[in-house]
């Protein structure tokens, strides 16, 4: 069997392992591999962007075909923010809890037909040669008045998926793998690596 080596350009451990779980069952061969390289300022204004400036830079420095993502919350009534800036949101301490206290002192006023949102998720893949392309992954679902469970990060205690009546802090690990933004992007990001490196 031919193995391809890929690099994941991002220096969290936590995001390797759950990238190797979505795709090592969908790309056959693959060697998901760290990187601890240049990681690129985010100076992008879309998902998309942040995600291909991140495998482009990591495509560059190990000459290796590269994936990345960029991943964040989305807001119907708040236009799609934070957005790019969910990391950010509540101040520059990039805090959990500081994101989402803010998010729901913003939201605080408003019924739960307003509360709409999605996780978003870009996700790219940059060969050393220059192709690259990026897709997209959205978990559709709402914003909690409150935050509930103890699992997951980030916005996870204030995000009810569709068609859920737990949070995404409540789903088990492999519930929220299974249903995921990351999982949505890399299953369709992973027949385009398959078709590039056999
Ligand atoms: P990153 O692109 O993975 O660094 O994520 C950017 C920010 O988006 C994180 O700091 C979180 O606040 C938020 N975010 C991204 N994915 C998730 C998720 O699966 N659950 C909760 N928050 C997330």
């Amino acid at each position: 069997m031919t193995v391809s080596r890929v690099v994941l350009a991002s220096h969290n451990a936590h995001k390797l392992e759950e990238l190797r779980r979505i795709l090592t069952p969908l790309v056959t061969g693959l060697e998901l591999l760290g990187y601890d390289g240049p990681e690129p300022v985010e100076s992008g204004v879309t998902f998309e962007e942040n995600a291909l400036l991140k495998a482009r830079a990591a495509a560059r420095h190990t000459g290796l075909p590269a994936i990345a993502d960029d991943s964040g919350i989305a807001v119907q009534v708040l236009g799609g923010c934070p957005g790019i800036f969910s990391a950010r949101w509540g101040g520059p301490a990039r805090s959990d809890t500081a994101n989402v206290e803010l998010l729901l002192w913003q939201l605080s006023d408003l019924a739960d037909e307003y509360r709409a949102a999605a996780f978003v998720c870009a996700a790219a893949l940059a060969l050393p040669g220059g192709e690259e392309l990026v897709v997209r992954g959205e978990w559709p679902g709402s914003v909690l008045r409150e935050p509930a469970g103890a699992g997951g990060f980030g916005y996870d205690p204030v995000f009810r998926p569709e068609g859920e009546t737990r949070s995404a802090a409540e789903l088990s690990p492999a519930e929220k793998d299974a249903a995921s933004h990351r999982r949505r992007a890399f299953t369709a990001l992973a027949p385009e690596i398959l078709r590039r490196l056999s």
